[in-house]
């Protein structure tokens, strides 16, 4: 398959840019596998270039993100969108499809702070479902849905993409301020490891970790 020309994808943080590898699939429908990750400075809104192939039928693409330079300073790694802006990279039925993928995950996971990680995923992918919805809307608006796939799915189930159905699967998770507490320890882990291989300056983590932390 030939490179696709490259346009870069605004998000939030680096996690909104696995979310959009995770829901935008290859052609043939199969998942993206990353094989390295660059930092480019470019003023306030450094980009990462993540260069990617297909699990299935081994295509290769490079993806290119812009990131908000507000995003990820001292915030926790698990912070997807810090603002009240609705995202720019997924729609409201993909990250309602993530939020189901984190809940269903859930019986799967043995460790309490895996479980809590996958709860604060799924409370954060339904809140930005619901930052596209107008103060009054009780359905997603038309601008909020980009693809067919997201049209079918959200005419399909309107149930699901009612504002009263989200907003009831938020108060069956735990507070953010309650899966931050749980998922802290586990943060100063990531951290310490992160450190680590930035001393050794292993790969390319060093760089994205600088990304993380920039100010
Ligand atoms: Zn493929």
């Amino acid at each position: 398959m030939p490179a696709t020309p490259e346009t870069a994808v605004h998000v939030h943080g680096v996690q909104e840019e696995y979310f959009y590898l995770m829901v935008h699939h290859c052609a043939c429908g199969g998942p993206w596998l990353t094989e390295s990750q660059h930092v480019e400075e470019n003023g306030a809104h450094p980009h990462h270039r993540i260069a990617a192939h297909c699990f299935k039928c081994k295509a290769r693409r490079t993806f290119l993100f812009t990131i908000d330079s507000q995003a990820g300073s001292k915030e926790p790694v698990r912070q997807v969108n810090q603002t009240a802006e609705p995202s720019r990279a997924i729609d409201v039925v993909e990250w309602m499809n993530l939020a189901q993928f984190y809940l269903g995950r859930i019986e799967h996971l043995k460790e309490a702070v895996e479980k809590a990680q996958s709860l604060l995923d799924a409370r954060q992918c339904v809140e930005e479902a619901l930052k596209f919805y107008g103060p009054d809307a009780d359905a997603p608006p038309p601008a909020a849905l980009w693809s067919d796939a997201s049209r079918r799915k959200a005419a399909a189930q309107p149930g699901n993409f009612r504002r009263a159905a989200m907003v009831a699967m938020l108060e069956k998770i735990p507070s953010m301020d309650r899966l931050r507490q749980a998922d802290k320890m586990e943060q100063r882990e990531f951290e310490k490891g992160i450190m680590a291989l930035a001393k050794q300056r292993v790969g390319k983590w060093w760089q994205f970790w600088k990304l993380l932390r920039r100010k």
